[in-house]
């Protein structure tokens, strides 16, 4: 087994590394279909009602056990790999330093995001516990077994950071809580962090109090869509989803009061129809609040509502995500940057040679998210191909080489823009 995987994505003019950029018009997600009423639900694993017993691995053509969270948790392949769970090799990776969990049930995510491979439109296709995520499945193990392994050697352990992944369902307020509680009661959360990824929209500010006192270190809102219109075609009324842009900021701003600086952030998905300056707006909003933004570069989920729209272009990704490490952590302004008329970046605002100083190290390009024992701007969360494939990576998962720089060096059109 192994976290590559073939797939590419296109890119908006249809060249490896094109100059377009998805403008909002042509990223217009599908309309999910009506799913038959036997298949609602997660009906057929209920009814079929197989035991769980330890390690479930996804798409073994196997109907799925029965396993619900707190008893059971999802994991990321790498983190998989990482505890020893599963076979296999992570390209150009030792590990993953982000142990990522994710809440599981039957019924699934009853939430519809049009990029997202966990999303409740896919219930006639495919069992929950079997659905892609950030393209690679997510095998499910009994949390104690997780706790168990990690536990026995916290002194070894190559994991800088735990993160609790919450999804749309009735119970998942409280099961983050048991979850929560599941780890700090046998793992020291001063040696191994934990993050929240949250759900608002089941969220009250009181929720984000309880986390916190429970030992949760930092707090996140995946926002992902950049605008109020966006989020609401892709996560919103545009989908069928209950989602709503004006709740994911009460629960944000709840998390900056709860939390602290540096402790809280939001997720944002770059390519699904922003501009770079909305996007880049959004930034810096954030660090204006003391918060950080994690960004992901919009990759076509297989079986997702958008699974039939262009990849970012690595021209457009490259912008942003050096924008974005600028403002975030080099003290660089929106107000300094220049954007042209498409809303694109035409200078970063800084010169020529400090701005060469920050490529040339390489961090901006990295997977970003929250931090691990390395440096404040280095995310334990690695995440390794989420956002893309090996054979163009996004994200890099870690520290780029030489033969990595003069790509990104060309993405960027580097000749061509200065400051
Ligand atoms: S709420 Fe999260 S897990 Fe559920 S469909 Fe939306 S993005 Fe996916």
């Amino acid at each position: 087994m192994s976290c590559i995987k073939s797939t590419t994505g296109t890119t908006a003019d249809g060249t490896a590394d094109g100059l377009g950029f998805n403008a909002y018009p042509a990223m217009q997600p599908r309309t999910p279909a009506r799913t038959p009423q036997e298949l609602r639900n997660g009906r057929r694993v209920k009814d079929a009602g197989l035991p769980a017993a330890g390690v479930y691995l996804p798409n073994n053509n196997v109907l799925a056990p029965h396993m619900r969270s707190p008893e059971y948790v999802q994991m990321s392949t790498a983190a998989a790999m990482t505890l020893g769970l599963m076979p296999g090799k992570m390209h150009r990776c030792e590990c993953t330093r982000c142990l990522n969990l994710l809440l599981t049930y039957p019924e699934g995510c009853r939430a519809n995001c049009a990029y997202c491979g966990l999303a409740r439109h896919r219930e006639a296709e495919r069992d929950y516990a079997d659905r892609n995520f950030i393209r690679v499945d997510w095998p499910a193990v009994p949390m104690e077994q997780v706790v168990d392994i990690v536990a026995r050697d916290l002194a070894g352990s190559p994991f800088h950071r735990m993160c609790i992944s919450m999804i749309t369902h009735p119970r998942s307020d409280e099961d983050t809580v048991s979850v929560l509680k599941a780890w700090t009661s046998r793992v020291d959360p001063g040696a191994i962090p934990v993050s929240i990824l949250s759900n608002p929209t089941t969220m009250t500010p009181d929720d984000v109090r309880r986390l916190k006192d429970l030992g949760a270190d930092i707090f996140t809102v995946a926002l992902d869509a950049a605008t109020p219109a966006l989020f609401d075609r892709t996560r919103g009324k545009g989908v069928q989803s209950p989602h709503k842009w004006d709740k994911y900021w009460e629960i944000l701003l709840a998390a900056r009061e709860v939390f602290g600086p540096q402790k809280f952030g939001a997720h944002i998905i770059i390519g699904m129809g922003e501009t770079e300056y909305e996007a880049l707006e959004l930034v810096q909003r954030l660090v204006d609040l003391g918060g950080h933004s994690h960004m992901f570069c919009f990759f076509p989920e297989q079986g997702s509502l958008m699974d039939h729209l262009p990849a970012t272009p690595r021209d457009q990704w490259r912008r942003v995500q050096l924008a974005r490490y600028l403002i975030d952590y080099a003290g660089v302004r929106i107000e300094q940057m220049t954007f042209d008329e498409h809303g694109r970046v035409a200078a970063y605002g800084l010169p020529a040679a400090e701005l060469e100083a920050i490529i040339s190290d390489g961090v901006a390009f990295r997977t970003s998210g929250c931090p691990g024992k390395f440096r404040e701007d280095v995310s334990a969360c690695d995440r390794p191909y989420g956002d893309s494939p090996p054979s163009n990576i996004a994200s890099y998962p870690f520290q780029p080489n030489k033969t990595d720089l003069r790509k990104i060096r060309r993405q960027l059109g580097i000749p061509v823009v200065r400051s």
